[in-house]
C-alpha cells in the first residue's frame, strides 16, 4: 500500500471488512494506521470508489489505455471494440496506443476504423520513442490501467516511459525460456515523475462481466449515436431494418465497415447469451 508521503507500508484489512463482504482493491483510496514495532499495520477504512472493475479487481479507474500493435501480433480489433465498451460500460474514459509504429513502413488504418467514435488514439513506438510525449502528457495525474493482448509491448512502453520501473518485458522471458505470462496479477507501478499510477492486468473476463441486453449495444457507439435518431424504426438495432441511416453511412464510408461487422458480431454474441440464459 502507497500513502501520500511516498512510502509503502504493509497493511492487513480489518476483519470488519470480511464480515459486510467488502474486499479491499486495488487502487482503492484507504484511512489507515500504520504498523508500529509490534503491532501490525491496518486499513480501517474503504473511501467510495469512483468505479470498480470485477476481473480482475480494481477500483478507482482514470483512464483504460488500450495497447495494440500495428506489428507483430496483429490487433485483434475485436477485443479492442470489447475492451472499449467494457470501458463505457463502467464509465471510464478510454484511449487506444497503438504501439510498434517503428515496425510497418505504411501508416497503420487502424484509426481510420474508429473515425467518429471519438476515441483518442495514439500512435507510439517504445523503440524509436516516437509518441512518448503524448503518452507521458495522458498519463500524467492519472491511475491508468493498461490493457491488450499480451506481446504488444506494454511492459516495454511502460520501461521506456519510466525505466526506473525495470520491467520484465516478454522478450526477455522469451530469451530466459521461462514460457510463461509476465503480467499474472494486477501489479500497481508508480510513476514518480508523472505523478500517476498504472495497473498492468493480465487481461479482462469482459463480457461475462456485463449485464448489457442486445438491444443497448448500439448505445456504446458514439458514431452510431449521432444517426440512429434518424433510422426509419425507433429500435433500429441496424441489422436488417430498412432506412437504417447507420448502414448509409457504413455503405457511404462514413462508418468503418469492420468496425460496423464487428457490432454485428458483439450483437449476436449477447443475443446468443441471452438465449441461452433461459434454457
Ligand atoms: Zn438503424
Amino acid at each position: 500500500m502507497y500513502a501520500e508521503d511516498g512510502v509503502t507500508y504493509e497493511c492487513k484489512a480489518k476483519g470488519r471488512f470480511r464480515k459486510e463482504g467488502v474486499k479491499p482493491m486495488p487502487g482503492d483510496f484507504v484511512m489507515f494506521t500504520p504498523p508500529e514495532q509490534t503491532v501490525g499495520g491496518s486499513i480501517d477504512e474503504i473511501l467510495p470508489r469512483l468505479n470498480q472493475l470485477p476481473r480482475p479487481m480494481i477500483a478507482n479507474i482514470d483512464l483504460l489505455l488500450i495497447v495494440i500493435s500495428a506489428g507483430d501480433p496483429k490487433a485483434d480489433l475485436q477485443l479492442v471494440d470489447k475492451l472499449l465498451l467494457y470501458a463505457g460500460y463502467n464509465h471510464i474514459r478510454a484511449a487506444v496506443a497503438l504501439n510498434k509504429i517503428d515496425s510497418v513502413c505504411e501508416k497503420s488504418r487502424i484509426p481510420q476504423e474508429y473515425q467518429g467514435s471519438g476515441i483518442q488514439f495514439l500512435e507510439v513506438s517504445a523503440r524509436s520513442g516516437e509518441g512518448l510525449d503524448e503518452l507521458k502528457q495522458l498519463l500524467k495525474g492519472k491511475f491508468t490501467c493498461f490493457a491488450g493482448q499480451s506481446a504488444v509491448g506494454k511492459s516495454t512502453l511502460l520501461n521506456a516511459i519510466s525505466p526506473a520501473l525495470k520491467l520484465e518485458t516478454g522478450e526477455m522471458s522469451r530469451k530466459t525460456a521461462r514460457g510463461r505470462h509476465t503480467t499474472r496479477h494486477s501489479e500497481l507501478l508508480l510513476l514518480p515523475e508523472l505523478e500517476a499510477v498504472v495497473a498492468d492486468t493480465p487481461g479482462f473476463s469482459i463480457l461475462e462481466c456485463m449485464e448489457i441486453e442486445p438491444e443497448e449495444l448500439r448505445m456504446y457507439y458514439p458514431e452510431f449515436i449521432l444517426l440512429q435518431g434518424q433510422c426509419r424504426f425507433d429500435g433500429c438495432l441496424h441489422v436488417r431494418e430498412p432506412q437504417c441511416c447507420v448502414k448509409q453511412a457504413v455503405e457511404a464510408g462514413k462508418i468503418s465497415e469492420g468496425r460496423y461487422e464487428r457490432y454485428l458480431k458483439l450483437l449476436q454474441e449477447l443475443i446468443e447469451r441471452r438465449e441461452n440464459r433461459y434454457v
